[in-house]
């Protein structure tokens, strides 16, 4: 390590870079005497974990990339016009998932609210201060889903005054659309749960003259899902940040056909007379989540799938190798695909509850979070693990599960 002495007269050594040092503003000044770290979470008692869980939005997500981490900070330096980093922005992540257009939400659940208020209102600034009262207005108030898509997330869609039109066959998706329908949204992790397939959904929509919008909220990996719904012919595209790409937690990107991009951004920050104003995406996260992204898709998906199978095997041989253990690898086919380990143990030679081995994990050292699933197993993932942690997890639960043997 170099001291703050020692790098002056290092630098003194070079006339140019001197006298600049000896004039220095606070800013380098302040960065060359490199403060130690308050670490807050430790000065508060907050307590930290590895996180062999998975992208919880109550365990904080997923760690950013250390390069995303370097650009917010870089880009906290500067004012910008937050528009304008908007639309820069924008179009480059446009380019990369094959949109025509694209815009930084808070998350993936604001991005379902904005993207339909940009439906609602289209550039017309009266219904865009009017939300979310709707009559009287002009504007639609329906969005048609499937029952089996149905599962929560839709209230972001209801935030905007929208009531929602539940529908199951393809007859009842006909029979639904009417002169009050606004949007037919889809679900991909509930795609399974549907009757009407993606592709089925749009022809239906585009022939009704219906906007359409899919929620793919925890479908990436596969890194194809970035641009295979705009590609399919969704006008409108919403996916978190803040999960496998390793963004900023609280960033998503909503993309899609250009209008309607422009139509939603009249509904977000600065504007302030609009239901968006509470969604507000610094400029260090836009930034963020725009490298965030670009280097998700550069990375080499087949290694990094490999890295997390090697340490899910890691984990797997160590549980087994407590007597009456056993383990699976699955892989969800939507959402949160992943190599998933189920951890189960025969309870009459291994007497803990799965809940009980999770508080013990919990509550060891380091701290360790794990998902239960029935009574007698756990589920792992590896890929919110960083390099290394995988040891831990597989040390510490053939512990637990060893200490528990009868
Ligand atoms: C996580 C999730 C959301 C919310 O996304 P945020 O980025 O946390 O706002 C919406 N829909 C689905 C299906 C999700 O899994």
């Amino acid at each position: 390590m170099i001291n703050r002495r020692e790098l002056i007269k290092q630098l003194s050594a070079f006339p140019i870079l001197g006298s600049f040092l000896n004039q220095s503003n606070e800013a380098s000044v302040s960065l060359i005497k490199s403060a130690p770290v308050r670490n807050i979470a430790k000065e508060l008692g907050i307590r930290t974990f590895i996180n062999a869980a998975g992208t919880y939005t109550s365990m904080t997500g997923s760690l950013m990339q250390d390069e995303v981490v370097q650009v917010i900070q870089g880009a906290a330096k500067d004012f910008m016009i937050l528009d304008e980093v908007q639309t820069k922005v924008g179009e480059q992540i446009a380019k990369l998932t094959h949109a025509e257009s694209a815009v930084v939400t808070a998350g993936c659940f604001s991005a379902l609210t904005l993207g339909l208020a940009g439906v609602l209102t289209g550039m017309d600034q009266k219904k865009v201060e009017a939300l979310p009262h709707l009559e009287g207005t002009g504007m639609k108030s329906e969005v048609i889903i499937q029952k089996g898509h149905s599962i929560g997330y839709s209230h972001a869609l209801t935030n905007t005054g929208c009531k929602i039109v539940e529908v199951e066959t393809l007859e009842d998706l006909e029979k639904a659309i009417g002169s009050q329908t606004a949007l037919m949204w889809f679900l991909h992790i509930q795609s399974d749960k549907g009757q009407i397939n993606h592709e089925k959904w749009i022809e239906v929509a585009k022939k009704r003259g219906i906007p359409t919008m899919i929620d793919m909220a925890a479908d990436v990996p596969p890194v194809e899902n970035l641009w295979r719904f705009n590609d399919m012919g969704f006008d409108l595209v919403c996916v978190s940040g803040g999960k496998a790409m390793r963004g900023p937690q609280s960033a998503g990107i909503l993309m899609g056909k250009k209008h309607l991009i422009e139509a939603a951004r009249l509904s977000m920050p600065p504007r302030g007379s609009t239901i968006g104003r509470g969604m507000k995406v610094n400029k260090e996260e836009i930034l963020g989540m725009y490298v965030a992204l670009d280097n998700f898709i550069k990375l080499d998906h087949k290694k990094l799938w490999k890295t997390w199978e090697d340490r899910t095997e890691l984990i797997a041989q160590a549980a087994k190798s407590v007597q009456g253990v056993s383990t699976e690898v699955v892989v969800p086919e939507l959402g949160n695909h992943t190599p998933t380990l189920k951890i189960s143990w025969d309870a009459n030679k291994t007497n803990v509850q799965a809940k009980t081995l999770q508080e013990n994990m919990r509550n060891g050292d380091p701290s360790i979070e794990v998902m239960t699933g029935a009574n007698n197993m756990l589920s792992i993932t590896t890929w919110m693990l960083q390099p290394g942690q995988e040891k831990i997890v597989a040390k510490r639960l053939k512990e637990e599960l060893a200490k528990a043997l009868v």
